[in-house]
């Protein structure tokens, strides 16, 4: 019981220090450092050494975190993929817009595939990075930047003004999304006032200030909820409890022959199509890196693919107590029911029943229990990383996640023991 309880406990405070992707990607590399991690840089020579421990960071926003296992080139990969982002809301270039009596608002755009409706009337705030100028024009300096405080809220329309609200309001992003950010008196302050902001926050002039990622994110807290503590509700559950649980995971591993790595790529909600994306070249180099330090040759990195398995790791829904007419009649997964194995027949996901044999496996040799999601025959579903990695990689591997309720909503829901179960499998999963 205090396992599970500590756990969820190092999750919520993960949650909490992880507003958005840079800064999810700035705490695992910080607890990496904590645990002995080496960072590499990706533009040196590398020097590694069998039962060495490395990461190497892509944009700010994506982290591969590795142990090294054997010095056999064709030896092999574990790898656990999830991603960094979640739905969100994105501050556009020139984003005030003074309106009546001196309310400023700000124009922003949409990230990903968010519940729209979920993002209202609440203590929103900004976090992201800032880009500073340098004496080198192709390398500014990038510093993160999180206000605490909240800054920014959407309110909704009174429901005096749509009197069926309740039964069914379309939003438009442009109109409706756009958040609050206070009142001002004089109206020459309106433009650059979030640039000052920004500035004043990052101690530099706002002539030095070249750009910015910032985006919205709730300031509220992660917590438990229920009788007995049994939910943990918070915004960016999907993929940050993963992206947690693979991280514990590599950390508590022992070595083994094969080398373990985390994955964590960033814009798995806008298609992966970036760099630091899952459908980048990324994850494939990084791999024949290793290979190639061990001196090995292009079959031996075939070799090792072929020796390889990958568990990509992306949340799942949690059957609905209000909505069971949306899911599979006789696979929807539930709250603390264990790590959720994803089939899809159109191929979806990766899972096929090789892959789905191997992590039933692997969770029965962990103690923890599984079960499956199969959509609904009528309902289309999502996709994840794992179908877009294999057109890098032809590794054998499985989708899976932890059930949670409302995904892309601004606060999603998941249970606290079914977060101890992934832990333990991937745990499991990196010391065979
Ligand atoms: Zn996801």
């Amino acid at each position: 019981m205090e396992e599970i309880k500590q756990n969820a406990r190092r999750l919520m405070e993960f949650l909490d220090k992880s507003p958005v992707n840079f800064f999810a990607v700035r705490t695992v590399a910080e607890r990496l450092d904590a645990e002995g991690f080496t960072r590499l840089d990706p533009r040196d020579r590398w020097n590694l050494v069998p039962g060495g421990k490395y990461y190497m960071v892509k944009n700010g926003s994506a982290i591969f975190g590795f142990t090294v296992g054997d010095a056999d080139p064709s030896a092999g990969f574990r790898i656990i993929s999830s991603h960094s982002d979640s739905p969100c809301f994105r501050v556009k270039p020139h984003p005030e817009m003074l309106t009546e009596g001196g309310v400023v608002k700000l124009n922003v755009e949409v990230y990903g595939g968010p519940i729209l409706y979920t993002w209202f009337d609440r203590p929103l705030s900004l976090a992201g990075r800032v880009i500073v100028r340098s004496d080198d024009p192709l390398n500014p300096e990038a510093r993160l930047l999180r206000f605490e405080r909240p800054l920014l809220t959407i309110p909704h329309l009174a429901i005096h003004f749509n009197r069926t609200v309740n039964e069914g309001n379309r939003l438009s992003p442009q109109k409706d999304m756009l958040p609050v950010i206070g009142i001002i008196r004089d109206k020459t302050e309106k433009d650059g006032m979030l640039l000052r902001l920004v500035a004043e926050a990052v101690g530099c002039s706002t002539a030095d200030i070249l750009d910015f990622d910032l985006s919205l994110y709730d300031t509220t807290p992660a917590c438990l909820v229920g009788m007995n503590d049994e939910f943990i509700t918070s915004g960016r559950l999907d993929d940050l409890s993963m992206v947690h649980a693979s991280m514990e995971a590599l950390i508590a591993a022992g070595r083994g022959r094969q080398t373990c790595v985390m994955a964590v790529f960033d814009n798995e909600e806008t298609g992966s199509g970036t760099k630091q994306g899952a459908a980048s070249p990324i994850l494939a180099d990084l791999l024949r890196r290793i290979t190639d330090t061990f001196g090995g040759n292009h079959e031996d990195f075939v070799r090792a693919i072929e020796r390889s398995f990958m568990v990509s790791a992306d949340n799942a829904h949690a059957y609905h107590p209000n909505y069971g007419e949306k899911y599979d009649p006789t696979n929807h997964p539930v709250p603390s029911g264990g790590p959720v194995i994803k089939i899809n027949a159109r191929c979806k996901y990766m899972t096929d029943a090789d892959s789905a044999a191997v992590f039933r496996h692997i969770c029965e040799k962990a103690g923890v229990p599984f079960q499956y999601f199969v959509n609904h025959s009528d309902i289309a579903g999502g996709s994840t990383l794992g179908n877009i990695l294999t057109s890098q990689l032809p590794l054998r591997g499985v989708d899976m996640g932890e059930a949670i309720w409302a995904m892309h909503s601004v606060r999603e829901t998941a249970s606290a023991i079914d977060h101890t179960y992934s832990i333990k499998a991937f745990t499991t999963f990196f010391n065979l």
